[in-house]
């Protein structure tokens, strides 16, 4: 069988291994050396443009059904638990506390679980929704296991690498939220960037408000692609009286975007990471659904008032 591999770029590293085992089975194997993102970023045109029957996507889990034969193999990373010894004192003040981690170390939950038990601690861990298949787990986009238990609890607590994850669930979300990243060591509550992204959409909504030309960016990406929304953004900005194009792409590139100097502002569609994380990346403001309504209203009240 001709098989595309797909490993997000934290597993690259392994491609080759994978492919020879593969090889060694029988199969006629392909690397993708594309940027993934995500499951929600299956390389299913590559696969198909190659003649590949199945693709093994490694390192995440299924985001979204789709109409083409998809394996996944996850990827467990056993992080030291010795760490969590370091989070007793910063949680003293709290009792219920809300665990959520990444899908590469839901493995691991139970026993981050029981050792917060173990020091009087009531655990609560969130049922998924959306994009997330199990209780306890957030992805990027998805941080409903936080925010569905953002009433019951005292404070969260995210087990795992990187601040990406639990940045988004943060501003899901009202608590103190503790982070324990195994990898780098720290244990730290991360709860000053609420206020960091509060004023940093404040200001990208401000400085588009006297935008005449959109651009809404909407990419092919399967799990990703909102056609319907950037449509309906597009209709938006033209029933204000402004103008407004979509520009498609499969991955953004942020210098090309760049060169697309008559536009004042960008809308994004895609990952909703981008419009939070990226916006440095372009020189004009790159802003959310939301923040476009944002803009619209006082577009449309600055023109009351001036009427
Ligand atoms: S955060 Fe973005 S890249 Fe990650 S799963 Fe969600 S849509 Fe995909």
């Amino acid at each position: 069988m001709r098989i595309l591999l797909q490993f997000p770029e934290g597993l690259k590293q392994e491609a080759l291994k994978h492919a020879k085992k593969l090889e060694a089975e029988g199969n006629e194997v392909v690397i993708s050396a594309t940027p993934t993102f995500g499951a929600c970023d299956l390389a299913i045109d590559e696969a198909k443009n190659i003649g590949a029957e199945k693709i093994v996507h490694f390192g995440h889990a299924e985001f979204h059904h789709v109409d083409f034969n998809v394996e996944y193999v996850p990827y467990d990373i056993d992080a030291d638990l010795g760490i969590l010894d370091r989070a007793v004192e910063p949680l003293r003040p709290y009792g219920k506390i809300g665990l959520v981690t990444t899908i590469q170390h839901m493995h691991q939950l139970d026993k981050v679980a029981g050792f917060f038990r173990a020091n009087g601690k009531e655990v609560i861990i969130g049922k998924p929704y959306g994009f997330a298949k199990q209780g306890g787990q957030i992805l990027g986009c998805d941080a409903g296991s936080a925010a569905s238990t953002d009433r019951q609890v005292d404070a969260f607590v995210y087990f795992g690498g990187g601040l990406f994850h639990p940045l988004g669930a943060l501003l899901m979300t009202s608590k103190p939220f503790l982070v324990i990243e195994p990898f780098q060591g720290t244990v730290e509550f991360i709860d000053k960037y609420r206020e960091i992204y509060r004023k940093r959409s404040r200001g990208k909504i401000l400085a588009s408000v006297d935008a005449k030309n959109f651009g809404i960016l909407a990419t092919t990406k399967n799990g990703q692609n909102n056609m319907p929304m950037a449509k309906i953004l597009k209709a938006k900005v033209e029933g204000a009286g402004l103008n407004a194009a979509i520009l498609v792409s499969n991955t953004f590139d942020f210098d090309s975007i760049n060169n697309m100097l008559e536009f004042d502002a960008f809308v994004n569609t895609a990952c909703p990471r981008i419009s939070i994380d990226d916006t440095d990346r372009l020189r004009k403001p790159l802003l959310s659904a939301n923040e476009l309504n944002e803009v619209l209203k006082i577009k449309a009240e600055m023109a009351r008032a001036k009427a």
